[in-house]
């Protein structure tokens, strides 16, 4: 996977982000403060606008240069969250012009351990991470077990949407959503709904 391939995953994101942006507001305004679709949407322009004005070079440029927009760009928990993710992801691919699945397994990786460190949320608090380590997970598993690129980005992005699904019946930890306690719970949480985006993103980039 070469850096054309990150910036089509970038692209499938952001249309992804814009079809489900008033989706993601709705969930945000059933359990936070319904700022979420429109908070990505002009997140991802921006970045979109970024990588037109400054074409990077390598795939872990293009990644860096995502998240240090989307956290610029973005407020609230998720700007600096996505932000460090993508920077996180970009930082593992280093200089490679060529991503190999192992080298996105542990890019991946790498994200969710950014994710985890600025948030301290664990899995099961009602937050990104509920679908983030699912498909981390996943496409390790996939890796290890030799599947075909295109099935380990179809394992991680049917985990993220299960991980996602699965927020409903959670009370929230963590974030804004925590504030309500007990009433959080019958709702998805907005960020493991748009991580879901991003693995599905991922597998639309890699059939193009
Ligand atoms: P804000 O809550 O500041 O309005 P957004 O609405 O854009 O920001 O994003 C909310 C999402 O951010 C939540 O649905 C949740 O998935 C994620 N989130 C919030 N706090 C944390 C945290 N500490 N760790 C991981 N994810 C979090
Ligand atoms: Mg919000």
């Amino acid at each position: 996977m070469n850096t054309e391939f990150f910036a089509a995953w970038i692209e499938e994101i952001t249309s992804a982000v814009r079809a489900g942006r008033d989706h993601l507001t709705e969930l945000d305004a059933a359990i936070g403060d319904a700022d979420h679709g429109t908070n990505l949407d002009r997140g991802f322009t921006a970045v979109g606008e970024a990588l037109a004005a400054a074409p990077p070079g390598t795939p872990g440029a293009l990644l860096v240069l995502t998240g240090t927009t989307l956290i610029r760009k973005v407020g609230g928990a998720s700007g600096p969250l996505y932000g460090t993710a993508f920077r996180e992801m970009g930082k593992a691919f280093g200089e490679a012009t060529e991503i190999s699945p192992a080298e996105l397994s542990a890019g991946v990786d790498a994200a969710l351990a950014g994710v985890r460190r600025l948030g301290s949320a664990a899995e099961g608090d009602k937050t990104m991470v509920d679908a983030l380590a699912p498909a981390a997970a996943a496409l390790s598993r996939a890796v290890r077990d030799g599947l075909k690129p295109e099935e380990a980005l179809e394992a991680a992005a049917t985990a993220a949407a299960e991980g996602a699904r699965a927020t409903v019946p959670l009370q929230a930890r963590k974030g804004r959503a925590s504030y309500l306690g007990p009433r959080s719970v019958g709702h998805e949480d907005p960020g493991a709904a748009s991580t879901a985006l991003v693995f599905g993103a991922l597998r639309a980039a890699a059939s193009r």
